[in-house]
């Protein structure tokens, strides 16, 4: 896939009705009151949305929200996310009734340069997860250019993601321009060593990421709970830990794959076990391979985290993906902070991808001591596995 696309500089968009797809799908209130519990993702997309405004372009947002699965449904509307975003714009911010229907058509038509309006939610239509070319057709004829800004969607194939780009210029925003600089250039072309850490808590939803990344770095380090299949596959017991039997033979081939490839390949030395699921848990340490029945793995244990540490400090690039151990306990986040402070003190370029990696070091408050966090969780998965981004194959190349 190539990662170099055109961006919203490289458009003449002055006078232009602007089709943008923002990812607006902020988590809200459980209650059905509106209320939106963390307005991050309509922040993140101003600097986009302020610049075509600038330009003079007249802008339809338009954003996904949970899953209405093709129904409306009033609670995933996205009227609240017009309220916050006219708030932190200190605009108006039209909202439409729908999505392509007679309203939006109406207010589209209508909307003047320097305007901004907000479809309703694109899956309130059937066609939007079926990538649909009617519905795609009937987004881009409201417009002149197609702006995508929605990284946490671009590896769905969705009419607002992809299928607009068949009928209109389409060029990136400035966040997904940020994440294929800096993700596709550490995937493409590295400042080495290139030191890869997998945690999380399967085998099995890494396995595409362990595998392209065993190509690309020089190091690669495992951690999290599915550092225990690895242990039983080479014989060790894992009491209660995280296991996934039937991947244990795959651990072996990428243990060998990273042999042949002569990739480093560190696996924990010793982890912190726990006699149950819990904060408040009864803990030890233990050498990798030997937990007792009735005990399970919560962490990475002390020597590990020395060797892990060792390993980043002289590394070009670092690319983080899940963590060390529950970090969600207190006490058994210590794994996960060590590596997040280890990162904080190198001179690599260090990228977080992965939703649960990204709360962590947000958590941890090592957020702003990094190169890049990604915005999109399953995207910056499908990314790392190096798999073609619909939402990024679709745009035009630079
Ligand atoms: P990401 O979202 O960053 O890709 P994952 O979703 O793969 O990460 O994994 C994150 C989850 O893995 C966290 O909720 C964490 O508690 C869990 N986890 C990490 N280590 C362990 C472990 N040893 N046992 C159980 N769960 C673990
Ligand atoms: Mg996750």
């Amino acid at each position: 896939m190539n990662y170099n696309k055109k961006t919203v500089k490289d458009v003449d968009v002055r006078g232009k009705k602007v089709l943008l797809r923002c990812d607006f799908n902020v988590p809200m209130a459980k209650d059905g009151s509106g209320v939106i519990t963390d307005d991050k993702r309509i922040r993140a997309a101003l600097p986009t949305i302020q610049y075509l405004l600038e330009q003079g372009a007249a802008v339809i947002a338009c954003s996904h929200m949970g899953k209405p699965k093709g129904q409306v449904k009033p609670e995933l509307s996205l009227k609240p996310v017009a309220v916050r975003l006219s708030e932190l714009l200190g605009q108006d911010v039209i909202m439409a009734a729908d999505v392509v229907g007679p309203d939006a058509q109406a207010k589209a038509a209508a909307l003047q340069p320097g305007q901004i309006m907000l479809l309703e939610n694109t899956r309130f239509e059937k066609g939007e997860t079926k990538n649909d070319p009617e519905l795609a057709k009937a987004m881009a004829s409201m417009a002149e250019v197609y702006v995508s800004d929605a990284f946490g969607a671009v590896h769905r194939a969705h009419a607002s993601t992809a299928g607009v780009a068949d009928y209109l210029p389409a060029v990136s925003g400035f966040l997904i321009q940020k994440e294929l600089e800096v993700i596709g250039g550490a995937l493409a072309n590295p400042k080495r060593p290139l030191v890869a850490i997998l945690g999380g808590s399967k085998v099995s939803s890494k396995i595409g990421v362990i595998n392209n990344l065993l190509e690309i770095a020089d190091t690669v380090i495992i951690g999290g709970g599915m550092a225990y299949t690895f242990s039983a596959a080479q014989g060790g017991t894992v009491g209660d830990s995280l296991l996934e039997a039937d991947w244990e033979s795959y651990a072996n081939d990428m243990v060998k794959k990273a042999q042949e490839k002569g990739v480093k390949f560190l696996l924990p030395v010793d982890t912190v076990i726990a006699n149950a699921f819990a904060p408040d848990a009864e803990s030890k340490v233990v050498p990798t391979g030997s937990i007792p029945d009735g005990w399970q793995g919560l962490d990475i244990g002390p020597e590990t985290v020395k060797l892990y540490c060792d390993a980043v400090a002289d590394a070009g690039t670092v690319i983080w993906n899940g963590p060390m151990g529950v970090f969600e306990f207190p006490k058994f986040a210590k794994g996960t902070e060590a590596v997040a402070e280890a990162l904080s003190k190198t001179d690599a370029i260090t990228i977080i991808g992965g939703g649960d990696s990204a709360a962590a070091v947000q958590q941890l408050g090592y957020a702003d001591r990094m190169t890049h966090i990604s915005t999109g969780g399953g995207a910056s998965l499908e990314f790392m596995e190096g798999k073609e981004l619909p939402g990024v194959a679709c745009l035009l190349d630079a």
